[in-house]
């Protein structure tokens, strides 16, 4: 089927699929799960014209204000590329199998990505969470220094190797005050 023959027809057949918009969030997140879950290699790029998508043997480039439709249809090349050892020199693309594979693509998006999202939420709320505390925390040892109790703290330390200091000195003092006695008496 001729190539933008190919785009009309699935257009009206995935239309849910190209109307529902995606976020720059929701396009990294969708794509990371369905790499997870189908194991191609492409990585994916994104920029370029407003939804489009493009995918070689290594790459997925897809354009701003895409749509599950745009992504399923990319992902769909990255399988075939897979299933044929990432050579497609010249075999067709836009084929019915590659429909298949992006419908079930939709299907499996549509079926979880609630889900996706919802945990995506928790881990970030959890990520601002920690932040939080972490400023939390710093605040509070900031606070903390400036009272007398920890400047207290603090100068005991200071004290203490300054005695134990003392204390090794001593030692040394007596030591050498002993030999000037022994010295000093003994008989030549
Ligand atoms: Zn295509």
């Amino acid at each position: 089927m001729p190539k933008l023959k190919y785009y009309k027809t699935e257009r009206e057949e995935f239309k849910d699929a190209f109307d529902f918009k995606l976020n720059d969030n929701q396009v990294n997140l969708f794509y990371h799960k369905l790499q997870t879950k189908y194991k191609f290699k492409q990585y994916l790029i994104r920029k370029g014209r407003l939804g489009c998508g493009k995918c070689n043997s290594y790459r997925i480039i897809i354009g701003e204000n895409t749509s599950i439709g745009v992504l399923a249809h990319e992902v769909a090349h990255a399988i075939q590329y897979k299933q044929n050892n990432y050579y497609m020199k010249g075999m067709r693309f836009h084929t019915k199998k590659h429909k298949v594979i992006m419908g079930r693509l939709i299907n499996y998006i549509n079926r979880h990505q609630d889900k996706w999202l919802e945990s995506e939420n928790k881990k970030q709320e959890k990520k601002l969470t920690l932040h939080q505390n972490k400023e939390k925390n710093k605040q509070e040892l900031k606070d903390y220094k400036k009272t007398n109790e920890f400047k207290i703290k603090k100068l005991m330390e200071k004290e203490n190797k300054l005695l134990s200091r003392l204390k090794r000195t001593n030692t040394i003092l007596k030591k050498v005050q002993r030999k000037i006695k022994y010295y000093n008496n003994k008989v030549i």
